[in-house]
């Protein structure tokens, strides 16, 4: 007698769907797993140990802080050296190495960079400090940014002027349909993000799916949907029938959250972002509309970073479109580890390049 949440644990149907995943799968096939979330679990379950050998799993770009370009860290760490400004930040992003610095380089030398573990405790650091101009660092996907939107309506509420984001928010549809027109990009399946379809829903994958007709499966985090997920692109490859599915149905309605959505629709507007390694991809990051400038820490500080290059030798774009393997690259192990990163892949808990440092050795 299994609980509703052991059933997507459990060893007995993961073998049962691996065991199908072997019968169906005739062909070599690439499947991109979009989302870091998903590139954990898989690492953390074994799960590409135990599928055939001719499927191979490809990390993609939905880890915000892999993600992130080099004149965004540029900027935090331009920032964090300013005395009138407290910059608050989730962990990921300390260790993440800018041009010439990161964030943790900066609060060694005496920055006020502060690791907060939810947007609402940089406002409490902002409403302490009404000296200080409290800045935090926007860095996430519609997961994270309906909540972003929230904590500055709640600073333009409650008056709280001495607060303020950068933004390097980005949205997830618009990077699949960049990653399909780059070219020696080949993926024959995608296994969208969950979290992310809890905000969008299922639809706003449609107009990709439309377009390319690549098979696509919405899923879960368990053991047994990420599986679930690799069966049935197996099947929809093996058929030739693409489709778009939600086998995440117990998180994921086709319309996703429309009142998240409407909050974050009413603080931000897209604009076109640079990607790290991809480079600028049309409509797909988010910055504050015109009525909350006095939000927009770029704007506060006239920050206006040049585009800089990428660390030398760090493959962290062609991981994230799935053109190489960690392992490829030629400082992984070497000059590169979770110790002493060179790009964000390495730094992320969510990074493929961690990822594969932790469990594959
Ligand atoms: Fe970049 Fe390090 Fe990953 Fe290489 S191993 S791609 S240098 S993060």
């Amino acid at each position: 007698n299994l609980t509703y949440n052991q059933v997507f644990k459990d060893p007995e149907i993961s073998k049962a769907l691996v065991a199908r995943i072997r019968e169906k799968n005739t062909r070599p096939l690439r499947l991109m797993e979009v989302c870091g979330t998903h590139t954990m679990a898989i690492f953390r379950y074994g799960i590409r140990s135990v599928l055939p050998e001719t499927i191979t799993l490809l990390s993609g770009p939905g880890c915000p802080v892999c993600v992130i370009a080099q004149k965004d860290i540029d900027a935090y760490v331009m920032l964090a050296r300013r005395p009138d400004v407290i910059l608050t930040t989730f962990g990921d992003l300390m260790k993440v190495p800018g041009s010439v610095s990161s964030l943790a380089g900066e609060k060694a030398k005496g920055a006020d960079v502060r690791m907060v573990y939810s947007i609402f405790d940089a406002l409490a650091i902002a409403k302490e400090n009404p000296d200080k101009a409290v800045v935090f660092c926007a860095v996430g996907f519609e997961t994270t940014i309906p909540t972003i939107a929230g904590a500055v309506l709640t600073a333009q509420t409650q008056g709280i002027d001495n607060f303020s984001i950068y933004s390097a928010n980005k949205l997830t549809p618009p990077a699949l349909a960049a990653l399909m027109k780059t070219a020696g990009v080949e993926i024959d399946g995608f296994i969208l993000p969950g979290h992310v379809a809890v905000i969008t829903g299922l639809d706003a994958f449609y107009p990709i799916f439309e377009k390319y007709r690549i098979p696509s499966v919405v899923t879960g985090f368990e053991p047994m949907d990420i599986l679930n997920a690799v069966l049935k692109l197996v099947e929809q490859n093996e058929s030739k029938i693409p489709r778009l599915v939600n086998a995440y149905p117990r998180a994921v309605a086709d319309a996703g959250n429309p009142k998240a959505r409407a909050i974050m629709d009413q603080v931000f507007e897209t604009a076109d972002a640079l990607w790290r390694g991809i480079g600028h991809i049309p409509d797909s990051g988010m910055v504050l509309r015109e009525s909350f400038y006095k939000f927009d820490a770029a704007k506060k500080f006239e920050l206006s970073m040049p585009d800089t290059r990428e660390p030398a030798g760090c493959d962290c774009g062609r991981i994230l479109m799935g053109l190489k393997r960690p392992d490829q690259c030629r400082l992984y192990k070497k000059n590169c580890t979770p110790m002493h990163p060179v790009g964000p892949c390495m730094v992320s808990s969510e990074g493929a390049c961690a990822a594969f440092y932790k469990y594959s050795g």
